[in-house]
């Protein structure tokens, strides 16, 4: 298995969006990107819905049958460790194997030594083919990231080999993710990162470092976008470096998780993907959860009661509802408007509120983000909420294709 060039994860929480997410893929190939569906969920979201990676694979596999895509398409256990891998083997063919957790503990001496020894030809003064910037690699340095990432990598070599005996085939697309940590690694450390991962024998097809700046859920990137631009260049040429010089998977391609949404960077990553003729995988989760919500209050009435249920509810266990999720939210909690307020409102008023239009001047990026964490109070409102989904099924899908086809592919690849 070999993933595309372009993918596109579309994380469905409620597994209703299905076949509204694939019919903006198939907009995408219409315009010309050969893009691919990966349905993506994480251990942690269906724990809390209450879902199982099976119903993943039953909605991806319906709605492929359902719209006939005849192209490729994965279902992606999202963020796996060896705890929680097993439950998914069966129903995925894409792992994204996390090893955020063991970043920073210690390899053994021995392992390091021998990693840092690996490493002789590449210490000096090293060139990348296009980077600009030279980089002196003494063997301190190399011992450094080698403390830091080593033991990570290790890890991620075990969980591979685990899954491959457990599925008893090697044939699904394995990323390494190591995103959902306070800081970020630099691209010279991705470099030594994938030689680790080359020596551990694992052909990963995407890797998802953690990038400079805020990737907050479902909201715009908040960060400096030229400094960005600086490392996500590197990062592509550094790829084509390890790929030639590590003998990793010729379709290695970086990872964007939390990727809904980041509006500003999106043309940097389209243009530069573009100049280097890369590939890309955009993760997103909850952006069509969010649509739901504004579906249901567009549909007014009983569905617009629904929705500011699911933000009074939200309200008032926010506290609850934001921990999980702390390093990647930032709520303004007195810019939140009362329940109070929000009983008051008009469908239009509730939809330009939660709905990511940055100029829009009714947008609240604070509510946006309470509603993005607070789908488990969604969850719990069980059959009510599943049957408003397929009651506005019709103005729910609008609002999702626009989403992901208008706001998000073609400001990616169309511009
Ligand atoms: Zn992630």
């Amino acid at each position: 298995m070999k993933i595309g060039k372009y993918s596109f994860g579309l994380g469905d929480r409620f597994n209703h969006q299905g076949e509204a997410q694939l019919k903006a893929i198939i907009m995408a190939n219409e315009a010309g990107i050969p893009m691919i569906p990966v349905w993506n969920k994480s251990n942690r979201e269906h724990q809390i819905i209450q879902t199982t990676p099976k119903q993943t694979r039953k909605e991806a596999d319906e709605a492929v049958n359902s719209l006939v895509w005849e192209g490729d398409y994965y279902v992606d256990a999202d963020h796996i460790n060896l705890l929680n891998v097993d439950h998914f083997i069966q129903s995925s063919n894409f792992f994204t194997i996390d090893v955020a957790d063991q970043i920073g503990v210690s390899a053994k001496q021995a392992d390091i030594k021998k990693f840092v020894s690996s490493c002789k030809e590449m210490m000096g003064e090293l060139r990348i083919p296009n980077i600009k910037e030279k980089f002196t690699i003494t063997e301190d340095f190399v011992i450094s990231v080698a403390k830091k990432y080593l033991f990570a990598v290790k890890e991620a070599g075990r969980i591979y080999r685990y899954i491959i005996q457990r599925k008893e085939s090697n044939d699904f697309i394995p990323e390494i993710s190591m995103d959902e940590v306070d800081q970020s690694q630099q691209p010279i450390e991705i470099l030594f990162i994938l030689k680790a991962v080359a020596l551990e024998g694992i052909p990963i097809q995407t890797i998802a470092p953690k990038f400079t700046g805020r990737f907050n859920k479902g909201v715009d990137y908040m960060g400096n976008i030229r400094q960005f631009k600086k490392e996500f260049e590197q990062d592509l040429l550094i790829l084509d470096y390890a790929i030639k010089e590590f003998k990793l998977p010729a379709n290695l391609k970086l990872s964007i998780h939390s990727g809904s949404d980041k509006f500003s960077i999106y043309p940097v990553i389209g243009s530069l993907i573009k100049k280097y003729d890369k590939g890309i995988h955009i993760k997103t989760a909850g952006t069509t959860w969010l649509e739901e919500v504004i579906g249901l209050a567009s549909a007014d009435g009983a569905g617009l009661m629904i929705a500011k249920e699911i933000y009074k509810r939200a309200y008032e266990r926010k506290n609850d509802l934001c921990i999980p999720y702390a390093a990647v939210i930032d709520i303004d909690h007195s810019k939140l408007p009362s329940p109070e307020e929000v009983r008051t409102w008009t469908a239009g008023k509730f939809a330009s509120t939660l709905r990511h239009i940055p100029d829009h001047p009714d947008y609240n990026p604070n509510f946006r983000q309470l509603i993005h964490v607070g789908y488990k109070v969604a969850a719990e409102m069980g059959s009510d909420f599943y049957a408003a989904l397929v009651k506005y099924a019709a103005i729910i899908e609008e609002n999702v294709i626009e989403n992901l086809f208008e706001r998000h592919i073609k400001r990616l690849f169309l511009t």
